[in-house]
């Protein structure tokens, strides 16, 4: 009879031991996406279990309540695993919350300026743009360094730029997904508190969390699926937090409630916690480091070996997680991403607004689709 079948989770495990003992992959393809990004297989496995039964509780992961206790563990261990793999302090607050990086562009700037007040931004690309903007919104802005008429190939040397004198905080993009280039350690900004949108580099390459005041991520590149945002706020920035703001824009909610003022989007939150015991199983942000400067350097090796490829970011401001290029012969872009797809990789076009050729190398990516994609690489160079 039916409720004498095997339990849905158990079941599940063992369709899923089956499939793989016939050889059934799935058929996933190489997925180098800019985000929503692959995801470790036996993450994404791990959560399928979890689908009918979360943790033997009896709800599905996506039935459950927040006010659970098997939620609140869940949100307890993702916010205790962030704070191990990044080192946060511990009077920093670790916060999961919506809307993406790009209501931070605005939040940010809501809880911490006035209009009177002023922030600085390092403008290195269109994600840098676009939080300046926003803060525009609520008080005075300076965009300090404009890298708009290089094209965004490099990323701003010290002297190269001024923080004011009068400027309340500086915000720049570690990462800049769309071009492909990347900070290797925070600018110095002469003490000047610092806000980082990390989006596309959070636990994928070294940070030094005590050194910044906010660290905002939209969770679908290296942390989990869209719609979780994780936000770290320093003592400075709480003790900033204005008066009477919008609930929801307002931090002070957020913290208060322990990050479910609202129903918080519980299943991002399940799977950013897998994916963080993944990166724990997996060396920490050490081994992320290592694994994505490997896969970086397969890449960058071939496009700097012949002219025919031409890699988008100066040398000195290559980005480790999307690697960006043209090719020679602009005709063959097309004919590239074409056989790409027929050879099973996908997600290598480059933004809209920017065009070419990128691979996004998340901590998700399996350093040997990199080698795999790397082979095809060389035979389309050999055949063209
Ligand atoms: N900042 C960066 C660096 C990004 O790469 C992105 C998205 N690709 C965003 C902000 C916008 O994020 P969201 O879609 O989560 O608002």
């Amino acid at each position: 009879m039916m409720f004498h079948e095997p339990h849905h989770g158990r079941w599940h495990q063992r369709l899923g031991r089956i499939r793989k003992c016939m050889g059934e992959d799935y058929g996933r393809i190489l997925n180098f996406g800019a985000g929503p990004a692959v995801l470790p297989l036996e993450v994404v496995e791990e959560v399928a279990n979890s689908l009918p039964n979360l943790k033997n509780s009896g709800f599905g992961v996506l039935e459950i309540s927040h006010r659970s206790g098997t939620f609140q563990e869940v949100i307890d261990s993702a916010n205790r695993r962030i704070r191990d793999i990044l080192s946060v302090p511990d009077d920093y607050e670790v916060l999961f919350l919506q809307g993406g990086a790009s209501t931070q562009f605005y939040m940010t700037a809501l809880n911490l300026i006035d209009e009177e007040e002023k922030a600085d931004f390092i403008l290195t690309g269109v994600w840098s743009k676009k939080a300046m903007k926003e803060a525009s919104r609520i008080g005075k802005v300076e965009a300090i360094w404009d890298g708009t008429n290089g094209t965004f190939r490099t990323i701003p040397q010290e002297g190269e730029y001024k923080v004011s004198d009068d400027s309340i905080y500086v915000h720049y993009t570690s990462n800049n997904t769309l071009f492909g280039t990347q900070f290797k350690s925070a600018p110095k900004c002469e003490n000047k508190p610092l806000v980082v949108d990390a989006s596309s580099d959070i636990c994928g390459v070294p940070i030094d969390v005590s050194s910044h005041e906010i660290i905002y991520a939209g969770a679908q590149k290296n942390l989990g699926p869209s719609g979780v945002t994780l936000v770290l706020l320093s003592p400075w920035a709480k003790s900033r937090i204005k008066q009477n703001l919008p609930t929801m824009l307002d931090y002070n909610t957020h913290i208060s409630k322990g990050s479910m003022f609202n129903t918080p989007n519980t299943f991002g939150i399940f799977v950013l916690d897998r994916v963080l015991a993944w990166v724990q199983r997996n060396g920490g942000l050490e081994g992320a480091i290592e694994r994505n400067k490997r896969k970086s350097k397969i890449l960058y090796e071939i496009l700097d070996k012949t002219g025919f490829w031409k890699p988008h970011a100066d040398v000195n401001s290559r980005s480790v997680m999307n690697i960006t290029w043209n090719l020679y012969d602009d005709n063959l872009e097309e004919k590239f991403l074409y056989d790409a797809e027929k050879n099973g990789i996908g997600g290598l076009r480059g933004h809209r607004s920017i065009g070419g050729i990128r691979a996004s190398l998340y901590n998700g990516c399996p350093i040997e689709d990199v080698e795999k994609l790397a082979e095809f690489m060389e035979d389309f160079e050999r055949n063209y």
